[in-house]
């Protein structure tokens, strides 16, 4: 695959997941500068960014998702170096020229809630046993916006389609009545903003912006963990529009009372309504869901590969959808038939790529060595809190890349629970993508691991 057929399918695979605004503003104008191996298993791949501040964005927002991509797609784990380089380059990459065709039906979106995604529609969205409930609520939330469930609180998993429900529902009621204001935001979004506005001493416009809508949707708010004058403000923001009727809808990673570092008083605001709860898909909605995906990009594929994908890929539709485009363009750019054995092979070589020879021992000497820590230490049972820092990082360490089970990896660490394990892995996992520093210590140990 040349380089920009692999920085396409990787934009186009971020392209899912991201708002139309966020696609636009961050990645029209990058692409791979080069691709540099670094040994036989290990290449330097080189973006290249039109300024600074897309370039700072790119690497602190998606630096975990690009590598992860592309990590796949090349076969090859990858180091990332961003650069900037004002320049057009001759071939234009993206987004015009686009890999797939347009999805079926793009719908129009508010023009006052630029950030919806207008593929995140109920029309879009399959229902099965892990979301029906959330289905069901999210239906009459729609048939009466403020009055049936209000807050409406959706948690779960990555991937597992809350954003997709909650951006459904906004874009729903807007379709019903076009002069209702829809307010889409992350948490974080909201966090960042509010402390913009009092940087420039714009807060009263910033009230405003929050306050004059009828149907807000906080996406992943439980980034204002540990954030009081963030909780503050939230919480003002939502009695406002909750004394007046305004439907608020939120998701999280977890359960409210789960989220922890955030206030006792939010926490009853969002148990007040219905807390609901959407988990990975059985193998009938993730064979549904791949096929409405590839219903929705136009192509038809076999059933033998997208029942092959389906029993491969379990953890969420992001995961599946991701994995079926990566199928997709590999068979196009390689002008093979996309069948069982294209997709066996496929699914292969990703295999082959993860198992490396590497053992724990190595990664907790290092991530100790790193630390200033004797291995005894960090295997050990105490909890100083430097010493758990370290600790979760090794942990993470031997369940993302050794893909050592969870049980194993808690017998190393001084016998502990295998939900302890669970729970750091997931900790470092969130904070991989926004925290550039833990960010770079897991890659320093990795560069020094992996290196031969
Ligand atoms: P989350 O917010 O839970 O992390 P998203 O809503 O962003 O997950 O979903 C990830 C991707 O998977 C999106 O492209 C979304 O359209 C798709 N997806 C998730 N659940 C479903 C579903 N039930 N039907 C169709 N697509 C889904
Ligand atoms: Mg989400």
């Amino acid at each position: 695959m040349d380089k920009i057929t692999i920085w396409k399918t990787v934009v186009e695979t971020l392209r899912i997941n991201l708002s139309s605004a966020n696609f636009s503003t961050w990645f029209p104008q990058t692409y791979i500068q080069k691709i540099k191996p670094l040994s036989s298993d290990r290449q330097v791949v080189e973006i290249a960014c039109p300024s600074a501040f897309i370039r700072d964005t790119i690497e602190n927002r998606y630096y975990g998702q690009i590598k992860e991509i592309l990590d796949q797609i090349t076969s090859c784990p990858s180091e990332l170096v961003f650069v900037i380089k004002a320049k057009q380059i001759k071939t234009k990459p993206l987004p015009d020229n686009a890999l797939f065709q347009k999805p079926t039906t793009p719908k129009q979106i508010p023009s006052n809630n630029g950030d919806l995604n207008n593929h995140f529609t109920f029309d879009n969205f399959v229902v099965g046993n892990s979301n029906n409930l959330a289905h069901a609520a999210a239906q009459g939330i729609v048939k009466n916006p403020g009055q049936a469930y209000n807050p409406f609180f959706i948690y779960g998993g990555v991937g597992v389609g809350k954003t997709h429900l909650m951006q459904a529902i906004g874009f729903e009621i807007w379709q019903q009545n076009q002069s209702a204001k829809v307010l889409y935001a992350t948490a974080e979004t909201f966090t960042t903003q509010l402390i913009a506005s009092l940087q420039e001493k714009t807060v009263q416009k910033f009230k405003k912006k929050y306050r004059e809508v009828d149907v807000f949707l906080v996406d992943d708010i439980q980034f204002i963990a540990g954030k009081e004058y963030s909780q503050e403000e939230f919480f003002h923001t939502f009695n406002s529009l909750y004394m007046r009727g305004k439907q608020i809808v939120l998701t999280a990673d977890r359960r409210p009372e789960e989220i922890g570092q955030i206030e006792d008083r939010l926490i009853s605001r969002f148990l007040g309504g219905l807390t609901v709860d959407v988990q990975a898909p059985d193998y009938e909605m993730r064979m549904a869901i791949l096929k409405q995906k590839s219903r929705h990009r136009n192509k038809q594929v076999k059933e033998e590969v997208l029942d092959f994908i389906a029993n491969q890929v379990e953890s969420n539709a992001r995961e599946l959808e991701g994995t079926l485009i990566q199928v997709i363009t590999q068979a196009e750019t390689n002008q093979q038939e996309l069948n069982l054995e294209f997709t066996k092979n496929f699914f292969g070589i990703k295999k082959k790529s993860q198992i490396r020879k590497i053992t724990p021992q190595r990664i907790i000497a290092q991530v100790a060595k790193k630390n200033g820590f004797k291995i005894k230490e960090l295997v050990g049972p105490s909890r100083k809190a430097p010493l758990i820092k370290a600790r979760h990082i090794a942990m993470y360490l031997l369940r993302n890349d050794l893909e050592l089970p969870l049980v194993k990896i808690g017998q190393i660490f001084a016998n502990r629970d295998h939900t302890t394990v669970m729970h750091a892995t997931e900790k470092i996992d969130r904070l991989f993508a926004n925290n550039q520093e833990l960010r770079h210590e897991i890659m320093s140990v990795r560069n020094i691991v992996f290196k031969q």
